[in-house]
């Protein structure tokens, strides 16, 4: 792909000697299981997402499932989440034993519809589990204030949008947790597979710390049953290395968007739409074509790494077959899978670049 949907060699180009330095560091100390780089990388987490706590795991998904575990989430219960989103953020559910009830989508954000929260809930719904997809903050103060009035809990996931703000916010600190995912391509990314979860909670922090870590406080004291979810050494020092710039990062990705928007402007093309009270970090540029996978081919055959994130919805995988939805059940994620189209985004892209992608779009566009 002459351009990659992400491009991690631009960005360790211009910042090899800062990573080179922090994997130096680590293997110097040998301190590669938790340590003095994961402590500080979770204090710089939390400071930077304005939370109190961040507890860094081996990727976004374990701290999901931790998330669940220390909201008391388990067999029999139900928990409420976007139709549209990857698998992860449902998977957990059924990892901890509980049922996972999907909801249909805003037609704008891609986000979880808070209108069709409140027909979901049942006795046994115990959380929701919105999804700051593509970057984008979910309409969290209608999600917040449905889980109030039902009394259930709210873990955000927010693996796509580190630093994204909703009313001023973090993402991160609006529900009881929040996840993060660190995989290679997020937003904020390690060089191998890391996450964290995020609180205000002192309480919930010390039990998710347990979890991760054996069920474990003192060396060989084991409180309860755990898992080997910590965080390493060499992800924490690389991703200290890299917070230090994502402020930065940040900015350029919405440059970017923006550029995309001036030069598709009249495409006719649905383009990324952001609310005036969010600040989306456009993990993600997603588009919406109605011959998609036709454009998607003559992008590919151009050199242009466009992506579908996701071509499947949640309810129609055949993993959730027994959960018995039909086709049908939430038309607004159904039609998205068919169309959203994610264009090359990240920070080092160049107008240049951005020139070719539109002008290959409009090259397929003149000759259909
Ligand atoms: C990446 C991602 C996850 C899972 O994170 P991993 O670090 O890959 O385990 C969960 N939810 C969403 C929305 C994601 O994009």
């Amino acid at each position: 792909m002459s351009i990659p949907l992400v491009d991690l060699k631009a960005q360790y180009r211009a910042i090899k000697p800062d990573i080179d330095a922090a994997i130096q560091r680590v293997i110097d100390n040998t301190s590669f299981i938790m340590g003095p780089e994961v402590t500080a990388f979770e204090e710089e987490f939390a400071a930077f997402c304005g939370a109190e706590y961040a507890v860094g795991t081996d990727s976004g998904t374990a701290a999901l499932h931790l998330a669940l575990l220390v909201l008391g989430v388990g067999p029999g219960d139900e928990v409420i989440t976007a139709a549209h989103t990857f698998i992860a953020t449902a998977e957990v559910i059924s990892l901890v034993g509980a049922r996972p009830v999907f909801v249909d989508v805003d037609p704008r954000t891609y986000n979880m519809d808070p209108d069709h929260i409140e027909a979901a809930i049942t006795p046994r719904t115990k959380a929701i589990i919105p999804v700051h997809l593509y970057g984008q903050p979910a309409e969290m103060d209608a999600v917040l204030d449905v889980a109030r009035r039902h009394g259930l809990r709210v873990i955000e996931d927010a693996a796509q949008a580190h630093g994204a703000e909703y009313r001023g916010r973090r993402v991160g600190t609006m529900g009881d947790v929040a996840c993060f995912s660190f995989y290679p391509g997020k937003n904020l990314g390690a060089y191998g597979d890391a996450g964290c979860l995020v609180t205000n909670d002192p309480d919930l922090a010390e039990q998710a710390r347990m979890l991760r870590n054996h069920g474990r406080q003192a060396k060989y004291e084991h409180l309860v049953t755990g898992y080997g979810y910590r965080l390493d050494g060499l992800q924490a020092a690389i991703l200290r290395a890299k917070l230090a710039r994502l402020e930065e990062w940040t900015e350029r990705r919405r440059q970017n968007a923006a550029t995309y928007n001036e030069l598709l402007a009249d495409s006719g093309l649905v383009l990324p739409y952001e609310p005036e009270h969010v600040r989306a970090v456009y993990h993600l540029y997603v588009i919406r074509v109605p011959e998609r996978d036709a454009l998607l081919a003559h992008l590919h055959q151009r050199g242009i790494g466009a992506g579908i994130h996701y071509p499947i919805p949640l309810h129609l995988q055949p993993v959730y077959r027994h959960l018995g939805y039909e086709r049908g059940a939430f038309p607004v994620a159904e039609e998205a899978t068919d169309h959203v189209l994610s264009l090359p985004m990240y920070p080092e892209l160049t107008r240049g670049q951005m020139e070719e992608v539109v002008g290959a779009i409009r090259e397929f566009e003149r000759g259909k």
